[in-house]
């Protein structure tokens, strides 16, 4: 028997839109292109698509992603979703899974974020693909026995990890393994092999022939092994990723390996054993998920921004609440399902004084709907600013972190627009104690609230 292998690719990017105009500024970097998503959709996105790889590979491509190829990249967005509905036909279930909308560190989020994000993605997954997802990736794979309750909870019944991630007998490769959930049952995981994959991600260019490579590799072994990377390697991070894909996945007459999606493989291979996860755990971080919390040593340099810049940004978030309970508790039935509903209006499928009226508990007038459409699109940006990428790198002076505070301080406006209040000033105050050295090395240091002055001045005018 061929052993089998699956590529899974995990294609996102974060919102880079202006949040107040919703336009897509200009990145000098991405130059020709405008920008880094039309730059990478020429690179990668469309010539996968077009090569027919999403056919084959299992893949999430993340929500903020979908939403702006559906605006600005068509052909690429209908191929994409095209691969899936092949699958389906072909072998009786998708290949695509979901993602939890906006790249939140889930484990490092509140309960009721979690719960959000995970039903929001749920929720674009549904109105794009058409059907309900399976699996769902957890954004930098960081898990937590409680986030993998509210996966099943949501109906989701399988996920990513990372080989680094989990505690107990391998022997199965990547699995599908089950992991027992606190509250009772199993949750199904599919583990990835990390050095195989970090080969793909980081040193393509040492692999002269992909497909001999693999068979290497998989020369001997059973059951199914799983290369699970970013998306983006294919053509993006590594220049000759798509025709290296494409060669891996070709059909030969006398195949030495098979390949496998996930949920196909699941369907005929359900989980026998049993492991345990390693939680709070991520798979570019080998200090839990500080790297994206109290800072760690994955980047160099002082880190002592990044958990002053997440407690800025929780105590903001405390405070939009309060507002939002506040201002709904006479008037919204259930307010937070307003908010995990509201996925819909996001994106152009419902309207959001309709929406409202049919959450109300008494008839609103129009002044009321105005401000509760106000507070609930916070909530939206309120959500945004946990994006991950805000402490991925080292350098609080990047572009990420700054996408984050303009989320905030659209979230502040429109609050304020809302209800009269200024969070602003006191969120500026808290940000003046993140602290870092410029990029250029010039021993200049920058604040977080550095950020926000020039962020004020620049795309809020
Ligand atoms: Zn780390």
């Amino acid at each position: 028997m061929t052993p089998y292998v699956a590529i899974h690719g995990h294609f996102y990017q974060p919102s880079r839109e202006n949040p107040f105009t919703g336009e897509m500024p200009r990145e000098p970097g991405a130059a020709p292109y405008h920008d880094f998503n039309a730059k990478i959709t020429a690179e990668c996105y469309w010539p996968n698509a077009e090569a027919g790889n999403f056919d084959q590979i299992s893949f999430n491509a993340g929500p903020t992603l979908m939403s702006w190829l559906s605006r600005y990249q068509a052909a690429t967005y209908a191929r994409i979703l095209q691969a899936d509905r092949n699958h389906v036909q072909k072998q009786g279930v998708g290949n695509a899974i979901a993602q939890s909308v906006h790249h939140t560190i889930l484990p490092l989020a509140r309960r009721r974020d979690r719960i959000t994000q995970i039903k929001w993605g749920v929720a674009s997954f549904l109105h794009r693909f058409q059907r309900q997802p399976r699996g769902m990736w957890l954004p930098e794979l960081a898990v937590d026995l409680s986030t993998l309750e509210i996966l099943s909870q949501r109906g989701l019944s399988f996920t990513i990890l990372s080989e680094e991630q989990v505690r107990g007998d391998l022997r199965a490769g990547a699995g599908p393994y089950r992991v027992r959930l606190p509250g009772g049952g199993y949750f199904v995981v599919f583990v990835r092999e990390r050095a195989l994959s970090n080969q793909l991600s980081f040193d393509m260019d040492w692999i002269s022939d992909g497909r001999r490579w693999l068979e290497a590799v998989l020369n001997g072994r059973q059951g199914l092994t799983l290369i699970a990377l970013d998306g983006e390697t294919f053509g993006h991070h590594q220049r000759r990723g798509v025709q290296f894909l494409s060669n891996i996945l070709r059909n030969d007459a006398a195949p030495s390996y098979t390949v496998v999606t996930l949920a196909d493989y699941l369907r005929t291979h359900p989980p026998t054993l049993e492991v345990e996860v390693i939680e709070r755990t991520a798979w570019s971080c080998n200090h839990g998920v500080a790297r994206w919390d109290s800072g760690c040593g994955c980047t160099p340099d002082d880190s002592s921004w990044k958990p002053v810049l997440r407690s800025a940004l929780d105590l903001l978030a405390d405070e939009i609440d309060a507002i939002y309970l506040y201002e709904t508790r006479r008037l919204i039935r259930d307010p937070w399902q307003l908010v995990d509903q509201y996925i819909d209006v996001v994106m152009g499928i419902a309207d959001a004084p309709a929406l409202i009226r049919e959450h109300a508990s008494v008839d609103l007038t129009t002044g009321q709907t105005l401000r509760l459409a106000r507070l609930v699109q916070a909530q939206v940006h309120r959500q945004r600013m946990f994006s991950s990428c805000g402490w991925f790198f080292e350098k609080l002076d990047r572009p990420e972190p700054r996408y984050i505070i303009a989320q905030a301080m659209c979230a502040i406006q429109l609050t304020r627009r809302a209800m009269g209040v200024d969070l602003g000033p006191d969120f500026r105050c808290s940000l003046c104690a993140a602290r870092c050295e410029e990029s250029l090395g010039s021993a200049q240091v920058v604040t977080a609230a550095d950020l926000y002055d020039e962020l004020a001045a620049t795309i809020m005018a």
